[in-house]
């Protein structure tokens, strides 16, 4: 770690002119930042923090979910790291009291990665968030996603239908892009004519054609939906719906026949589809298109090294809420060589899917409360994401705690 040396500020110049130095110095700051942004994409970050303190720029990357400290830039450098990263990924240098957003893609070998940059004024300056997309090549597999046996037969059920609207719901970073990219993988045929449009992109499938709309161009989020429509896919991915006009143009596309994949941030299933009618979807409208909700979580996997199995208690019965097998077990993370001392490796998903009956669309047009939509979509089968969660910590892939703090 740098430490801001003040005995060479106070240091006379001993000849070279002060603009030499400075010159110097932008070289060293080019090669300092190319150096964070080369080491997080070695350690696989997932994003990295320039964080401006009182005398210094701190930076953290998140690797494996956990912020890790990497360096700290003197106060002053800090202008010339920010703007490195803000010229590099097309923003005004001009401006620095307004948040603005850029990107840029940078090659590190082999590999191709897209950076997304986020600057936000701050007490001690701007603060630069910068989030790391590794381009993969969509080889997933819908069985390869985690989802139980009944809710991949139902997933799998509802996408053999040669129209209506699937959306996947869960809070960020939950794996949404995932599914999404998976369940297209399922279903596209060679004929068939696939068209996306999200802010980020993933995922590469070969023959989908990718959009990705642009803040600062001219047209919006919901125009870029209108102008996918119209040419007329077979499958349609919508990435992110935000607002009204966005929900709006998605579930118009619905209607065609063709399948309309949509992802939006959202608690459980039954919220978001509140969600979209809160946005101003007309409730009949979704009630005629929705073919399925996909909601879900990431959590951390265990590690099988050391997880460590306990008896379930009736303390822990009480907080769960379930009638848990009395002879279960629940297993808490160590930590181990194999697993670095965390206590996790990789990653495992829960799940739950709605899908509309003829008498929860009733309901829904009746605007009836969301509770009671809930109990009756439980009744006619949809396993809650608790169940899920907790059939799945009860197998030993994730903790207990970690199941209910996602919830
Ligand atoms: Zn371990």
């Amino acid at each position: 770690m740098e430490k801001p040396q003040f005995d060479a500020l106070r240091r006379p110049q001993a000849g070279g002119p002060q603009q030499a130095q400075g010159v110097t110095e932008d070289k060293t700051v080019i090669q300092d930042v190319d150096r964070v942004l080369q080491d997080a994409v070695e350690a696989g970050a997932t994003d990295i923090h320039f964080e401006p303190l009182q005398e210094s720029l701190n930076v953290r990357m998140r690797v494996k979910g956990a912020l890790v400290q990497v360096r700290d830039f003197q106060e002053k450098v800090r202008t010339n790291v920010l703007n490195r990263l803000k010229v590099q990924s097309g923003m005004d240098i001009t401006k620095n009291r307004i948040p603005q957003s850029g990107f840029l893609r940078k090659e590190f070998g082999e590999r191709k990665i897209e950076l997304y940059v986020y600057v936000m004024p701050s007490l001690y300056g701007e603060s630069v968030v910068v989030k790391l997309q590794y381009k993969q090549s969509a080889t997933l597999k819908l069985d390869e996603l985690g989802l139980s046996p009944s809710t991949l037969t139902a997933y799998r059920k509802a996408l053999g239908k040669s129209s209506g609207l699937f959306m996947i719901t869960g809070p960020p970073g939950s794996g949404k892009r995932t599914t999404v990219y998976a369940s297209i993988l399922e279903v596209v045929r060679p004929d068939m004519l696939v068209m996306g449009f999200d802010p980020i992109v993933k995922y590469e499938v070969p023959g989908m054609i990718q959009g990705k709309p642009d803040d600062r161009a001219e047209f919006t989020f919901a125009d870029a939906i209108q102008a996918l429509l119209k040419q007329e896919p077979d499958i349609a991915y919508v990435g992110d719906i935000t607002n009204e006009a966005e929900a709006r143009a998605t579930i118009q596309g619905a209607f065609a026949k063709r399948l309309v994949f949509g992802r939006m941030t959202a608690n459980d299933a039954v919220n978001a589809l509140q969600n979209l009618i809160d946005m101003g979807v007309a409730p009949f409208l979704l009630a005629a298109s929705l073919a399925a909700v996909l909601n879900q979580r990431l959590l951390r996997r265990l590690c099988v090294h050391c997880r460590a199995p306990y008896p379930i208690t009736e303390e822990i019965q009480k907080e769960v809420g379930l009638r848990l097998p009395p002879d279960g077990r629940f297993y808490r993370p160590v930590g181990c060589q194999n697993c670095g001392g965390t206590g996790h490796v990789g990653s495992v998903s829960i799940f739950e899917i709605y899908l509309p009956s003829e008498e929860l669309n009733k309901m829904i047009v009746a605007k009836e409360p969301l509770q009671a939509l809930r109990m009756r979509a439980q009744r006619e089968g949809m396993t809650s994401l608790k169940v899920d969660g907790v059939l799945k910590a009860l197998a030993g892939y994730c903790s207990l705690e970690e199941v209910l703090n996602s919830l």
